[in-house]
């Protein structure tokens, strides 16, 4: 089973869906932190004047979700960290916008999540990526408290980052995802949307793990 939740930057999808895997133990799936990995591939291609997909397809791309947090690996390496640096996210919409990349990545996470109980967070999934999923949810939240919310989960970790700095990015990238042609950011017509500008973290959590936990027992019935 599959449930994805889809939404803009900084809207509070993936910290979401993070504590409601650990909450439901069940497996969470980032696929913004999958395309970023492929974003370091192509920053990594340009450094060196290779054809970047040639080496996305050499590549192996490889991740796991253990303890509310989700590890993702770039030919064996963990990039974790380095995945969630300014560079890539000044440059991930772009590389996002390609058709090629959409192509292998989305390969890689319905191959992934065909064995056990998923949520995924990501733009297309509920359009594109898995337009069957059991459950959609598209979350939103206006621009000022999604900049506010990306700036504290970073500052400890990039100090010169400023609030400014990055509201800006999430700016371009919401326009970037939204009007994109390939598989735009868009709420699938049968997905419940979730407003998190007045909710708090623990309302957003409980409320997405109660509509799973009715869709879970539902399934069991059948
Ligand atoms: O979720 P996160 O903000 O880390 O995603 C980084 C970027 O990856 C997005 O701004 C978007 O350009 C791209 N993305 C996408 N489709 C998805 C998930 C992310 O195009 N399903």
């Amino acid at each position: 089973m599959i449930v994805v939740i889809d939404g803009p930057a900084g809207s509070g999808k993936s910290s979401t869906a993070k504590a409601v895997a650990a909450n439901l133990q069940i497996q969470f799936l980032d696929s913004g932190a999958l395309y970023r990995v492929a974003t370091l591939v192509y920053l990594n291609s340009r450094e060196h004047n290779r054809s970047f997909f040639e080496q996305l397809e050499e590549s192996e791309i490889s991740f796991y979700f253990k303890k509310e947090k989700f590890h993702a690996f770039l030919n064996g390496q963990d990039v974790t960290e380095e995945i969630r640096s300014m560079d890539v996210s000044d440059h991930v919409s772009e590389v996002a916008s390609d058709p090629k990349v959409r192509a292998y990545i989305n390969d890689l996470m319905r191959k992934a999540v065909k064995q056990d109980v998923y949520i995924a967070d990501g733009r297309d999934l509920g359009t594109a990526v898995f337009p069957d999923a059991e459950l959609k949810f598209y979350m939103i939240a206006d621009l000022d408290t999604r900049a506010e919310r990306r700036y504290n989960e970073i500052k400890g970790s990039d100090p010169e980052v400023t609030l400014e700095e990055i509201r800006k990015n999430i700016a371009q990238r919401d326009e970037k995802d939204s009007n994109r042609d390939s598989d735009p950011l868009k709420k699938a017509d049968d997905a419940i949307e979730v407003n998190t500008s007045d909710m708090t973290f623990e309302d957003q959590v409980a409320f997405i793990s109660k509509v799973i936990r009715k869709e879970l027992s539902k399934q069991i019935k059948k």
